[in-house]
């Protein structure tokens, strides 16, 4: 084979290398494809590597035009894989500016805001209107001695009102409180001798039932209100007043004679029906009254246990439960609905 056409040869088979190359590097469609392109053509056993390596095996009279071929034909490659690569990566660059693109003209997410338990508005809107009539909100341990869960409220241990109270005891002495009564004597103990005392004291209190109309977990809301000279108008006018404001100024009230140990005379207080106001409907049972508090003037043998001097000193004393509050503001006629939690309920009290 003559020199002439063994060059020639020579170069076209770079020529074919080079457009290859070129080929690949322009069909390369990201930058893990180029890189794999790249290392094909340029890296150590590459295709165009592989032209310059030939070198040292060629005729000395055919290296300078071979050389000068070869070393082009690597130029011109990287010089189409650095332009690729600038094309792909502001092609990607491109992409990403487009996928996190904000449109600020979409909604925003609605955050879902919580509300108040309707058993604790309404708690609160019985601890706004006694605040404003003077009390102070006092609170108690849920768990309880049964001295001022019974004995220092004048219910000693043989005392049939024991049976009113399906009490959970945790061992002989203690239990869970089933009013909030104890806090009664609690506080007493604490201020006396000062005068006056005129707390609320809202809370959990527990009882052995479990129906419709009964949870072995409820709420009340005690009262207590001792000084000198409180009688039996004093009582009437701050629950009057409370009724009024909790169910309306067309309230009208009356009080039935009642027993609780711890009070003398006792009384329970009914409100007229704030559904059917008056007439009769199914949440007053027909009769246009509902009852919601238990009331009292406070017995001497708790005043007492409380360290004042019943010579000295007259109390009243009330306890209501949320829940039948809530029930009659409400028109609910499930106690077990307060607690079961269920979202559909509880939006319903914006
Ligand atoms: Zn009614």
């Amino acid at each position: 084979m003559d020199v002439g056409a063994d060059l020639a040869e020579r170069l076209a088979a770079v020529d074919e290398v080079e457009r290859r190359a070129l080929a690949a590097i322009a069909g390369a469609r990201d930058m893990q494809e180029l890189e794999r392109v790249r290392v094909e053509q340029l890296g150590k056993k590459g295709a165009v590597s592989q032209l310059l390596r030939q070198m040292g095996s060629l005729p000395p009279d055919l290296r300078p035009a071979f050389g000068r071929r070869a070393n082009e034909a690597r130029r011109v490659v990287e010089e189409a894989l650095e332009r690729r690569r600038r094309e792909l990566a502001a092609a990607e660059k491109q992409r990403r500016l487009e996928a996190e693109t904000v449109d600020v003209t979409l909604p925003g997410r609605p955050v879902r805001l919580g509300r108040r338990h309707p058993l604790r508005r309404v708690e609160l809107e019985i601890i706004e209107i006694f605040r404003g009539m003077g009390f102070t909100v006092a609170e108690g341990p849920e768990v309880e001695y049964d001295y001022y869960n019974f004995e220092a409220l004048n219910i000693p241990p043989d005392h049939p009102a024991r049976d009113m109270h399906d009490t959970f005891y945790l061992t002989d002495r203690i239990l869970l409180r089933t009013h909030t009564s104890p806090v009664q004597v609690r506080y007493m103990r604490s201020k006396a001798p000062e005068l006056p005392v005129r707390i609320i004291a809202p809370g959990r209190v527990y009882r052995r039932d479990d129906d419709a109309t009964h949870s072995p977990m409820f709420h009340q809301v005690e009262g207590l209100l001792v000084d000198r000279g409180i009688s039996f108008a004093h009582l009437k006018g701050t629950l009057a007043e409370f009724a009024r404001r909790m169910f309306g100024e067309r309230t009208r009230y009356r009080f039935r004679p009642s027993y609780f140990p711890f009070t003398e005379p006792s009384a329970e207080m009914d409100v007229s029906c704030p559904i059917c106001d008056g007439d009769g409907c199914r949440t007053c049972g027909g009769t246009g009254w509902i009852e919601i508090l238990g009331s009292g003037m406070v017995h001497p043998a708790v005043l007492r246990e409380g360290g004042y001097d019943p010579e000295e000193v007259t109390g009243f004393a009330f306890g209501m439960g949320p829940e039948r509050i809530a029930m009659i503001k409400y028109g609910i006629d499930d106690l077990r609905l307060f607690f079961q939690n269920d979202l559909r309920f509880l939006r319903q009290f914006a």
